[in-house]
């Protein structure tokens, strides 16, 4: 029984960390799809399990939540065409993030931004839609 539980962990955490950012939907889809024996039971049981290990966490989005494989902190930017989610680096603006932390009085905890616009695999589809009409 406990080999069985792990296998089916395993399955959900490489699950989600081969989808990148996920919504739960798109999770369910994708196991349905290659592991038929997975009940949807089994999937949110261990999606709790895998965010109480703090293997994987959820992030809440203005597009709406999805989960990703717990990595060092970092942004999040989000398109608003296809709504793909990235990773964007918190090292390069890490005096900026401290200067928060100086300047406020409050304690704080954990930043969280995301940015939102147009990605780029977006924009050179539309690039190349503008250079059709163009012509
Ligand atoms: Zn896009
Ligand atoms: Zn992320």
């Amino acid at each position: 029984m406990q080999r069985r539980s792990t296998v089916q962990k395993q399955i959900v955490f490489h699950a989600i960390d081969l989808l990148g950012h996920t919504t739960t939907d798109e999770l369910i889809g994708y196991i349905r799809n290659h592991h038929q024996q997975v009940s949807l039971a089994t999937i949110y049981r261990n999606l709790s399990i895998l965010q109480e290990d703090g293997q994987i966490r959820k992030i809440h989005l203005e597009s709406g939540d999805v989960f990703e494989t717990v990595k060092p902190d970092h942004f999040h930017f989000v398109c608003n065409k296809c709504g793909k989610v990235s990773d964007i680096s918190k090292k390069e603006y890490q005096t900026f993030l401290d200067e928060i932390h100086r300047k406020s009085h409050e304690e704080i905890e954990m930043i969280s931004v995301s940015l939102y616009g147009i990605c780029h695999s977006c924009k050179q589809k539309e690039e190349k839609k503008n250079e059709k009409v163009c012509l």
